[in-house]
């Protein structure tokens, strides 16, 4: 079907919308023209990747980055990527743009250190679909390789329900990745059906606990109630946990008093493009390094 509607895209001609045929549902049409978008993008290095910092919560320090995808088209305008990933999903082409974003990320993380900002942990979000590939670890391994990016340096981001698809499988995966030296954190943790004691057997560094909780600590007695539940399993498990979407100095001292390790959210920075983000960084040397001096 995905190679019918290309084909049929392509007689149709460039800027005709032509995509919806007899029988198709307006949905589907909307589908197949974002299908074909993308693969064009792919093609034509239209997708491109924006970096939000991560921030220690006890420090301030930025300790790493989360890359993003974004992609601009010309006819659909910005796509966010709630809505690239699904049809990348359906369409197989997740595969090629999660290994693209993965040597971009690792490419970019070099560059900023060539030009003499320090080397930050650099977080790659993964789809289920990637996890269960059975190419996965030697596409990784790959780009480290071609990029000579240090393992270390590189955090792998799974939601809950991208391990619990196939526990088994991903619980070897994840071992095979921990060992390379990559770390592995589980992300919009509380918003899946596992919880603290399924994840024990999985090789996990990181909670990053979902915005929507973190969005209600001031307001809602449960939302607090979840948060501070999940901060103390994490800490007798040995788990470091990051608050998402912090957006308020309160939220961000009710983490602080829980002692969780970092945080990401608009309190700091939003996701910036590459150059954007070396703007932010020197700001940040410029903030820190003023008081002294005074
Ligand atoms: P995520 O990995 O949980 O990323 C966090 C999302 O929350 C990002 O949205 C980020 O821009 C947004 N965010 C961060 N701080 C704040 C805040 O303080 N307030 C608010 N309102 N939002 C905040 P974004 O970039 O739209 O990404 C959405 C989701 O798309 C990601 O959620 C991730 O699941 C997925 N995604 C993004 N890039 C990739 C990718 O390269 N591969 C895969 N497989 N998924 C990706
Ligand atoms: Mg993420
Ligand atoms: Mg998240
Ligand atoms: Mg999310």
């Amino acid at each position: 079907h995905a190679d019918a509607a290309m084909n049929h895209a392509k007689e149709s001609g460039r800027n005709n919308v032509q995509f919806f045929e007899p029988g198709m549902t307006l949905a589907a049409a909307k589908c197949s023209r974002l299908e074909n978008r993308l693969r064009a993008a792919i093609e034509s290095d239209g997708l491109s990747l924006f970096y939000q910092p991560k921030v220690s919560v006890f420090s301030g320090d930025i300790v790493g980055v989360e890359a993003l995808l974004r992609w601009y088209d010309e006819e659909l305008g910005n796509v966010p990527p709630d809505e690239i990933i699904p049809i990348a999903e359906d369409t197989g082409l997740i595969l090629p743009i999660g290994e693209w974003v993965l040597r971009t990320a690792c490419r970019q993380s070099q560059a900023w250190q060539a030009q003499g900002y320090p080397l930050l942990m650099m977080a790659v979000n993964l789809s289920a679909i990637q996890l269960n590939n059975k190419n996965f670890v030697q596409v990784v391994k790959r780009v480290l390789e071609e990029t000579q990016f240090p393992p270390e340096y590189l955090e792998l981001e799974l939601t809950e329900s991208a391990i619990m698809q196939n526990p088994d499988r991903a619980s070897m995966i994840l071992r095979r990745l921990r060992e390379l030296g990559i770390a592995l954190s589980i992300d919009d943790f509380g918003t899946g059906y596992s919880n603290l004691a399924q994840l024990k057997r999985f090789p996990i560094d990181r909670l990053k606990i979902d915005r929507s909780f973190t969005s209600g600590v001031m307001t809602d007695v449960q939302d607090a109630a979840i948060f501070r539940a999940v901060v103390a399993m994490a800490h007798s498990l040995n788990l470091e946990i990051v608050a998402e979407g912090v957006e308020t100095l309160e939220q961000l001292a009710f983490v602080r008093d829980l002692k969780g390790q970092q945080y990401q959210g608009y309190l700091c920075s939003k996701a910036l493009s590459p150059e954007d983000f070396q703007v932010f960084l020197d700001s940040r040397v410029r903030t820190e390094v003023e008081p002294s001096q005074t």
